[in-house]
């Protein structure tokens, strides 16, 4: 782990990552793509020590208040973040200035701040997203290694939900020949109806694959799974997405079953509500004058 002072720390979206970097180690991470021109090892955390202060310094300037993402690129509740608490630093200053959050996490460790996500919430608006990729409890070990389980995802949705706060869930990405299965589809919606999420997120039945990132996948599939390399090689060869060849099957049934059970399931209808900041409350705006 190391520390920096980073220039800025908001993106033209509102969006804002406090870490580099991740210990999680899911085999399939796009954010270890050369792409990201990350100049140090992905395991050594960049920290950014200034964000509390720039995002304070940002929110005060703002004219309308937002909401505010993070979570995106690196995920904000790893190991590190049990004892930095920059997050929960930099949370509160969002709740101190009224602004709403979306945060996106595969963590149970988000457990530490529900004190004041559903402060955020009560104010504003808070929204919790989980990634749920794998249903198979030994599987997702090995697919995501050191974060979470889906089960304790599953556990920890279901304890936001109980304190009031919206979740959605990614179900984001599916790996060909390894959990593109309707067992495993089926296993995960269960998981999320079970624990009353607003909406799930899913792209399509696959993921994406470029340079850097490739090279650690492939390197994960020989050590678990000798030859799946070479059979995503002969399927897929130098393509930025591999898409299963199940999508659509199993899309038309993620679509079916969200819509039997009123939870949002389209892309763009999910973005806009994790972008759209709550409409002052009417009687509140009266109390003003
Ligand atoms: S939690 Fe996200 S950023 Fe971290 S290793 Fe997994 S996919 Fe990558």
């Amino acid at each position: 782990m190391h520390f920096v002072n980073a220039k800025g720390i908001l993106s033209a979206g509102n969006g804002m990552n406090l870490y580099r970097g991740c210990t999680h180690g899911c085999i399939y991470c796009d954010s270890r793509s050369s792409c990201y021109q990350m100049d140090h090892d992905f395991e050594d955390i960049e920290v950014k020590q200034n964000a509390p202060q720039l995002l304070e310094d940002a929110l005060q300037r703002k004219r309308k208040k937002c909401m505010i993402g993070t979570g995106a690129m690196c995920d904000p509740y790893m190991h590190c973040e049990e004892d930095l608490r920059l997050t929960r630093r930099c949370l509160e200053i969002a709740e101190r200035y009224g602004f709403g959050v979306a945060v996106q996490t595969k963590s149970s460790r988000i457990l530490q701040d529900l004190d004041l996500l559903c402060r955020i919430n009560r104010k504003a608006k808070c929204v919790v997203q989980m990634t749920l990729t794998t249903f198979d409890e030994e599987l997702c070990r090995i697919l995501e290694p050191h974060v979470s389980t889906t089960q304790e995802r599953f556990e920890t949705l279901t304890t936001l939900r109980g304190h009031g706060i919206p979740t959605v869930v990614w179900l984001s990405p599916v790996l060909p020949f390894l959990n593109d299965t309707e067992e495993n589809l089926r296993g995960i919606l269960d998981y999320s109806f079970r624990a009353g999420v607003k909406g799930i997120l899913c792209f399509g039945i696959g993921t994406t694959m470029r340079s850097g990132d490739r090279e650690y996948f492939y390197a994960a599939l020989d050590r678990s799974f000798p030859g799946l390399k070479e059979k995503y090689i002969r399927r897929y060869g130098l393509s930025y997405q591999c898409i299963s060849d199940n999508n659509d099957k199993l899309m038309e049934l993620f679509h079916g079953e969200c819509r039997a059970r009123g939870v949002m399931h389209h892309v763009n209808e999910i973005f806009e509500y994790l972008r759209a900041f709550p409409a002052a409350d009417p009687g509140e705006q009266l109390r003003m004058f």
